[in-house]
C-alpha cells in the first residue's frame, strides 16, 4: 500500500521534501466488530486548509496531521469491504480519507455515498464535494446576495472562487475576479463568465485596481486570501456591505501574520463581515446536489480542474496551491477505478 507521509510539522512554505512515499503492507480487513470501511483510493482532493495540519495545533476545528503517518484529506473511494450498514462493497464514496492506495476509514459525518455517476467521478473533491458546498453556501448562506449586486472574488480561478463567480452571475450580480496569471485572468472572463478580472500581482495599488472595477463600490466580498486585498476591498465597500470570510491563502505560511489596517471600515460603512466553515452546512448537501447537478449537465455550471497523476504526484500537487501552481480545483488521481 503506498502512502505519502508527512516527515515532520513544517514551518513556513511547505516543501515537496517534507512529504515522503512509502510503501507498506496492510491488512484490507474490516477488524471485528468495527463499522469501518476499507475503500481504494480514486481521487484525493489538494485543500489550502491542510496547511495548518501540517503543524501542531491545538483547539482548531481540525486536527494536526501525525508526522511519520500518512495524510490524510478528502477524496473520491471505492468500498471493498464495509462494516457498516449504510455502504456495500461496489459503492463510490466521497469523504475524509487517507493519502495512499487503500485506506482503512471509520465513517464520519462527511463520508457521503455517491449516487449521481454520470458526471466525472473527480467532480466529488470539488463542484459536487467540499468546494462546491463551500461556494454555494458561503454565498447564498452567509453574502445574503440579491440580483443587481456587485460582488468581487478573489483567488477567483480556484476550486470554490469560480463556483461563486458563476452563481453570482445566475442570480444576476455584476462580478468581478482577481486570480495571480494572465492565463487564470482569461478563464474568468472567457470560461465562467466574470464580467471583469484582473492579475493582482500586476496591481501596485490594489485599492485603486478595485475601484476601476468597481467605482460605485463593493455590496458583497467573497474573501478567499487576506491580507493586504482584505485592506483594499475593506475601503472599496458600499454601505451595508456584506463580507463572507472563507479563507485566508495569503496568511496560511506566514509564522507571523499581517495586520489589517481598515477595519474601521466595518463601522463607517456598516458592514457585516462573517466567518463560515463549509462543515455547518453539510445538511444543505442534497439540496445542493438538486440545484447543480442539472446545472452541470446543461453545460450552464462548468468546472475546470488541475488533475495530477499518480500517488507520487501528490506532494508537487498539495504545495503547488501556495505558489498558484494549480489552475483550477487541484486533484491527484490515484486511479481510475
Ligand atoms: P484554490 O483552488 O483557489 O487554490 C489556492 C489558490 O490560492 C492558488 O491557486 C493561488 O491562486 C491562490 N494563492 C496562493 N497563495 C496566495 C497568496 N499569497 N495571495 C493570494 N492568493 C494566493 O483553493 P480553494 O478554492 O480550495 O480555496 C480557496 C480559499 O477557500 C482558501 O483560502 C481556503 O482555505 C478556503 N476554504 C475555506 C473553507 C471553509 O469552510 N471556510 C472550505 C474550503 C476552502 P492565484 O494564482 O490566483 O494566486
Amino acid at each position: 500500500n503506498k502512502q505519502v507521509i508527512l516527515k515532520n510539522y513544517v514551518t513556513g512554505y511547505p516543501k515537496e521534501s517534507d512529504m515522503e512515499i512509502k510503501n507498506v503492507t496492510i491488512k484490507l480487513k474490516v477488524p471485528e466488530g468495527s463499522n469501518d470501511v476499507v475503500v481504494k483510493n480514486l481521487y484525493l482532493s489538494c485543500d489550502p486548509y491542510m496547511r495548518s495540519r501540517m503543524r501542531k495545533i491545538e483547539g482548531s476545528y481540525v486536527e494536526s496531521f501525525a508526522p511519520g503517518s500518512p495524510i490524510t484529506g478528502y477524496g473520491v473511494a471505492k468500498v471493498l469491504e464495509s462494516g457498516d450498514p449504510k455502504f456495500q462493497k461496489g459503492d463510490l464514496v466521497w469523504g475524509m480519507t487517507g493519502w495512499e492506495e487503500y485506506s482503512i476509514i471509520t465513517p464520519t459525518q462527511t463520508l457521503f455515498k455517491i449516487h449521481d455517476k454520470d458526471v466525472p467521478l473527480s467532480y466529488y473533491t470539488g463542484i459536487l464535494g467540499m468546494p462546491g458546498m463551500t461556494a454555494y453556501a458561503g454565498f447564498h448562506e452567509v453574502c445574503s446576495p440579491k440580483k443587481g449586486e456587485t460582488v468581487f472574488v478573489s483567488a477567483a480561478s480556484g476550486a470554490v472562487g469560480q463556483l461563486v463567480g458563476q452563481f453570482a452571475k445566475m442570480l444576476g450580480c455584476y462580478v468581478v475576479g482577481s486570480a495571480g496569471s494572465k492565463e487564470k485572468v482569461d478563464l474568468l472572463k472567457s470560461k465562467f463568465g466574470f464580467d471583469e478580472a484582473f492579475n493582482y500581482k500586476e496591481e501596485q495599488d490594489l485599492s485603486a485596481a478595485l475601484k476601476r472595477y468597481f467605482p460605485d463600490g463593493i455590496d458583497i466580498y467573497f474573501e478567499n486570501v487576506g491580507g493586504k486585498m482584505l485592506d483594499a476591498v475593506l475601503v472599496n465597500m458600499k454601505l451595508y456591505g456584506r463580507i463572507a470570510v472563507c479563507g485566508m491563502i495569503s496568511q496560511y505560511n506566514l509564522e507571523q501574520t499581517e495586520g489589517v489596517h481598515n477595519l474601521f471600515c466595518l463601522i463607517t460603512k456598516r458592514i457585516r463581515m462573517e466567518g463560515f466553515l463549509v462543515f455547518d452546512y453539510y445538511h444543505l448537501y442534497p439540496k445542493y446536489l438538486e440545484m447543480v447537478i442539472p446545472q452541470i449537465k446543461a453545460g450552464k455550471v462548468v468546472y475546470v480542474e488541475d488533475v495530477a497523476h499518480g500517488l507520487e504526484s501528490a506532494p508537487t500537487a498539495l504545495v503547488g496551491l501556495f505558489s498558484g501552481r494549480n489552475i483550477g480545483k487541484q486533484v491527484v488521481m490515484v486511479s481510475r477505478e
